[in-house]
């Protein structure tokens, strides 16, 4: 046959049109058929290992967990303990035989983290979705409305979650939902309104429906946009809820609390062996009904626990200790253009002064960073400098009070 008339096998291409051809024992393929069947392949063994993933889901003891946990999360020792706990019994109840579930049903470990802005929350739900190798959907329950209300449903959170699982049904059904914010949904006065409450109760009530593990019907692409699509039944049964907030005002709640249980005899007493620093430590269920988290939210979120603000010293481990720290990332980034990246002590505790002065917490940090080696970042990569080297001056003389105040503004 003469070479013109060379077609590939599959798609019937003449050689003419192809950029290769390549032959076989008695067929020939063409390089975009080749590229379609490469497609493929990489589909289908992606598809069959997160069925294996599926299949398997490692369960680590609660030490081990606390320790992957102290891998990214730096201090807030007592969450991470009461976390790894509450993980590690959610997930054993989840691969107990369906047998043995009739004899005594362990109840969910639906979480919530109560604590400033900034200071790991995010983080931590984060951490655990990682080394669960599970989906995991964060939301922020400010946006959510009761359903015909300008908003989001509720339903929208397992949209994320199915999104967040490649529409992977089974993984979606064991992943996590992180809800941050929660304490925006709080009802307005401890005194249930006679008035409708878009933003709060009715929000609560929604969302009480899926923490109490229920089948609901769940629209996959999300919103009201697209009436027409089919909509997937998910189980909640499985899903592990994270629920996260600042609770502005909570320590009044503590604190007085605290001190009506200390009147008489052993008041001074008490009042030495509280720390009143930081009062969140002492938190219980009802501070959150005080602050108005309706009582069936609260029993969904059995384990209730505090995050400590951030002191100096954490500050400081914040930038250099975890697995992903800020300084390591800037390290690698400098490393792929050749370049050996050094910083010193004293410019790391400047840039956690400039933190703390400006109250920027963690968060800051990273704009701080980004402040101090833009510059660097712009100029090195087209000279022959090998190496950067951060003094507390070259700090000092990026950051000015004028940088300072627009990072502020932005924060
Ligand atoms: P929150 O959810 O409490 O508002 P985040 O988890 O989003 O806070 O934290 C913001 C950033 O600050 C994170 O990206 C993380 O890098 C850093 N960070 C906060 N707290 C810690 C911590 N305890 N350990 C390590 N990094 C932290």
């Amino acid at each position: 046959m003469a070479k013109e008339n060379l077609e590939c096998s599959f798609c019937g291409r003449k050689k003419p049109e192809t950029n290769l051809l390549i032959a076989g024992l008695d067929a020939h393929i063409c390089d975009r058929c080749i590229e379609q069947a490469h497609g493929i392949v990489a589909e289908e063994s992606r598809q069959s290992r997160s069925d294996d993933l599926s299949a398997e889901l490692v369960l680590k003891k609660p030490r081990e967990i606390k320790e992957f946990l102290d891998t990214y999360v730096i201090g807030q020792e007592r969450t991470k303990k009461v976390l790894s706990v509450a993980v590690y019994n959610h997930y054993k109840r989840l691969l107990q035989p369906i047998s043995k579930q009739d004899d005594i049903e362990i109840q969910k470990s639906n979480i919530v983290m109560v604590g400033q802005t900034g200071t790991g929350k995010t983080l931590m739900a984060k951490t655990i979705a990682r080394m669960l190798n599970v989906p995991l959907a964060i939301v922020d329950a400010t946006v959510l409305t009761e359903a015909g209300y300008v908003g989001e449903d509720v339903e929208s959170i397992l949209t994320r979650l199915l999104q967040a699982a490649d529409y992977n049904l089974e993984k979606a059904e064991r992943g996590i939902v992180f809800i941050d914010e929660i304490d925006k949904i709080a009802r307005k006065s401890d005194n249930p309104s006679i008035t409708r409450d878009v933003s709060g109760e009715g929000v609560q009530q929604g969302l009480l429906k899926l923490l109490e593990g229920t089948l609901v019907n769940v629209p996959p692409k999300g919103g009201r946009k697209h009436p027409d699509q089919k909509f997937i039944e998910v189980n909640t049964e499985n899903i592990l809820f994270i629920a996260g907030g600042a609770f502005d005002g909570i320590e009044r709640i503590i604190s007085k609390r605290l001190n009506m249980q200390a009147i008489g005899y052993s008041a001074s007493k008490r009042e030495d062996l509280l720390d009143t620093e930081n009062v969140l430590q002492y938190i219980i269920p009802k501070d959150l009904k005080e602050f108005g988290l309706i009582p069936e939210i609260i029993g969904r979120l059995p384990v209730l626990t505090h995050m400590n603000p951030l002191d100096r010293s954490t500050l400081r481990s914040i930038l250099t200790e975890p697995k992903n720290a800020i300084i390591k990332q800037y390290e690698k980034l400098f490393a792929m253009d050749g370049i050996s990246f050094e910083i010193t002590n004293q410019a790391l505790d400047f840039i956690v002064d400039k933190a703390i002065e400006y109250k920027l917490g963690a968060r800051g940090l990273r704009s701080l960073c980004e402040a101090v080696f833009t510059d660097a970042m712009f100029d090195l990569p087209s000279s022959d400098e090998s190496e950067f080297k951060v003094t507390k001056s070259y700090a000092e003389e990026k950051l000015s009070f004028e940088t300072i105040k627009k990072l502020k503004a932005v924060s």
